[in-house]
């Protein structure tokens, strides 16, 4: 049963065409992972990949990390491959680079005594695989297979709630919230990059555990936003975090475009809502882009009067400012989401003199304007609207016509000037002069190659 209400947010759509042994089986794997699974084997010990790589797979995406899991220990892995990277040893995972890929081996674990909340106090290796297994956060996430013998393990239902597109914790979900506080938080990254639910009882543990996730350092969080912003649909996400109250922990500043009305000639949504559906709609890959679509509108809320936001648009580029600080982005993510939210508003028409555009293009840096414009597409398609980008399109034609004028070199570009020309014909100053700049400015506009200072006083002596 959803437990989304308000806007539909996206279509669960249910089952899975090939039974999942039978992808498994067909999915071909890199040879780096089976050359390394075939030599654990044959040390006699066990390996599988594990996690997010196989979800991947049965899902019928294309996995973009191999994590394998092995009851051998990180010393004893290290020692049977060339290359290798102690990345995570303290957790008793090593990155093996074999055959072009890099592959990350983690010992069987059996965590014990979260008493931070944030990480276990102690890491125990284990020899049992179900062991490690029910560590894991999600059950989607606790799956594990051999490609070389076909052997797949799910204890905990992880291909049912693949198929009911379903985010559940592995055990109870008070208990494991309460372990480690950033797994509520990932919930929400997943069902936003999957597009899946949370199942009831995992969703009702998100607000009972808060005071944990809490305490989660802060880049931890925004490694786990960035993924949420960066995947298919983060409205799924941002909203389980509003209805879980996460949203108020981390991004509180959303919320008070909750239920705030816009002129409805041009919104379909609140100001809340309008701020997920822009995300949504803005590029995938492009993280400022997504972070601007997100915060654009943030100062809405306190601008409001009756239904004009005016000075929205610079407030929002201190607010978006401080909340990226506040999460720990990157000063040019923070710099480039701010100039975006702070141009956001521009009125382009047909009647702007080419002053006008010049003026803009300085205001916003040429660089930034395929940005900017994207964001603009985002905001509209945000509001459901019919899209007209024709005047972006327009725009853009100006923008290219001014810059290919100003690119275009005229005679105080020429590397010789009059007095060159003077000097080396021994003419005095006259229209001639002129003359003669113009002509070797032709023959530099059709081969810019001439412009050196060396070659022009040549033509002149000879064709002046
Ligand atoms: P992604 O596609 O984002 O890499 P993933 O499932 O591989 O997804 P990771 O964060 O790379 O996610 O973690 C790898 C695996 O380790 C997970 O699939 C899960 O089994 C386990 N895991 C990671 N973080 C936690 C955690 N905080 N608590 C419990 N298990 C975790
Ligand atoms: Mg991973």
């Amino acid at each position: 049963m959803s437990n989304i209400a308000g806007p539909p947010l996206h279509e669960a759509e249910r089952g899975c065409p090939k039974g999942g042994d039978e992808v498994l089986k067909d999915y071909k794997y890199p040879a780096g992972a089976l050359h390394i699974i075939q030599t654990l084997k044959d040390q006699g010990f066990k390996c599988f990949l594990v996690g997010g790589s196989v979800r991947d797979i049965l899902l019928g995406r294309t996995p973009t990390e191999w994590d394998l899991t092995t009851d051998a220990p990180p010393e004893t892995v290290s020692r049977l491959f060339h290359k290798v990277v102690p990345t995570g040893i303290e957790f008793g995972t090593v990155t093996v680079l074999v055959e072009g890929g890099t592959f990350e081996v983690t010992t069987f674990r059996r965590d014990e005594q979260y008493t931070d909340g944030r990480h276990p106090s102690q890491v125990k290796y284990s020899k049992n695989l179900e062991e490690d297994l029910s560590r894991r956060d999600f059950t989607v996430n606790a799956m594990a297979y051999d490609p070389t013998s076909y052997e797949f393990v799910d204890k905990f239902g992880g291909q049912k709630d693949l198929s009911e597109k379903l985010i559940r914790t592995v055990g109870r979900a008070v208990d494991r919230f309460s372990e480690d506080g950033l797994r509520s938080l990932r919930a929400c990254r997943f069902a936003a990059q999957l597009t899946f639910e949370i199942e009831e009882k995992t969703f009702s543990a998100i607000g009972q555990t808060l005071q944990i996730t809490k305490k989660v350092a802060v880049e931890r969080v925004h490694d786990e936003l960035v993924k949420m912003l960066s995947s298919s649909k983060p409205s799924i996400g941002i909203e389980y975090m509003r209805r879980s109250g996460l949203l108020n922990l981390f991004i509180p500043e959303l919320l008070l475009g909750v239920g705030v009305e816009q002129p409805a000639q041009f919104h379909k949504w609140d100001v809340y809502y309008h701020a997920l559906y822009s995300c949504d709609a803005a590029p995938l890959d492009n993280l400022p882009v997504r972070l601007a679509a997100l915060l654009h509108d943030i100062a809405k809320p306190p601008c409001k009067v009756e239904n004009t936001f005016y000075g929205h648009d610079q407030k929002g580029r201190e607010m978006a400012e401080d909340i990226l600080r506040r999460l720990r982005f990157s000063n040019e993510h923070i710099e480039k989401v701010g100039l975006l939210v702070a141009n956001h508003m521009f009125n382009y028409q047909s009647s702007w003199s080419d002053a006008a555009v010049r003026r803009f293009i300085r205001r916003v840096g040429l660089d930034n304007l395929p940005d900017l414009f994207a964001l603009r597409m985002a905001d509209a398609r945000g509001m459901e609207r019919e899209i007209d980008s024709g005047y972006l399109e327009e725009l853009q034609l100006r923008i290219d016509k001014i810059l290919a004028e100003e690119n275009a070199l005229h005679i105080k570009d020429l590397k010789v000037d009059g007095g060159d020309v003077m000097r080396e014909l021994s003419i005095p100053a006259g229209p001639r002069v002129g003359k003669v700049l113009e002509a070797l400015l032709e023959k530099v506009l059709d081969d810019p190659a001439l412009n050196e200072r060396e070659k022009l006083l040549e033509m002149i002596r000879k064709h002046g």
